[in-house]
């Protein structure tokens, strides 16, 4: 049986770490929308586009090709043909995502690409509509959150870890800025479906994070 399960959130929450480990431990795909639109922001700044102007982002739009591959079971995001997984995870493409994904055209453009990948295989896919405009039949609907201090605590940590020179407070002021960005734009916001489950996870460990999503799915699929 093919299911799906999707898993919304802020920024930092965990999504992607947590949906990697349910994928490998339910033996499903994880599909990470937000490294879609990183890409699209990533495609802009290569070619001095100016982000905030919506028509000459759209008329860009045909130029991109964007394909998940797998390579030892972790997916790569490549941009016409280029393999940005990890360019694409600077804070200035995350800021830029903000803005692009904002966009209908670019939300249009990526929404295809997102619904298909669910139709051919059971996948736990992680981003900010999934629930409410990607996949609104999802079997599990899950939005992750945490306090923005917390999540700016774990960004700070993962960006240190990779050399970037950032300060906590402006890690902090960056996910504050883009809650804001994601939650008030007009094109799907940042919201939880009526029908999804809230878990916090301020206050749970990484593993105990883990195993709330597949007891979560486990009970809505079976074990
Ligand atoms: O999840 P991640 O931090 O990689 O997402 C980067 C940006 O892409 C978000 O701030 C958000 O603006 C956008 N995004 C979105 N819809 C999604 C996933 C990401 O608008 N489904």
């Amino acid at each position: 049986m093919i299911y799906s399960v999707a898993l919304d959130g802020p920024g930092g929450a965990g999504k992607s770490t947590i949906a990697k480990q349910v994928a490998k431990q339910k033996g499903i795909v994880y599909v990470d929308t937000g490294a879609m639109y990183r890409s699209i922001a990533l495609y802009m700044l290569k070619h001095n586009i100016d982000i905030h102007n919506e028509a000459e982002v759209k008329s860009q739009l045909p130029n991109i090709n964007i394909q998940l591959t797998y390579k030892d079971g972790t997916q790569c995001i490549i941009l016409c043909g280029e393999d940005v997984s990890k360019e694409i995870r600077t804070s200035k493409v995350s800021m830029s995502a903000s803005v692009t994904s904002a966009y209908k055209s670019v939300r249009a453009f990526l929404l295809d690409t997102q619904r298909n990948v669910a139709k051919i295989q059971s996948v736990i896919m992680d981003g900010r509509d999934i629930g409410t405009v990607v996949l609104p039949n999802a079997d599990v609907k899950i939005f992750l959150s945490a306090d923005s201090k917390v999540r700016a605590k774990r960004r700070y940590k993962e960006l240190a870890e990779k050399g970037e020179e950032i300060t906590f407070e402006e890690v902090l002021e960056d996910i504050q800025k883009r809650d804001y960005q994601d939650v008030h734009r007009r094109q799907s916001p940042l919201k939880m479906a009526e029908d999804a489950v809230l878990l916090d996870t301020s206050s749970l460990t990484f593993d105990e994070s883990v195993k709330a999503v597949i007891d979560l799915i486990d009970s809505k699929i079976g074990g």
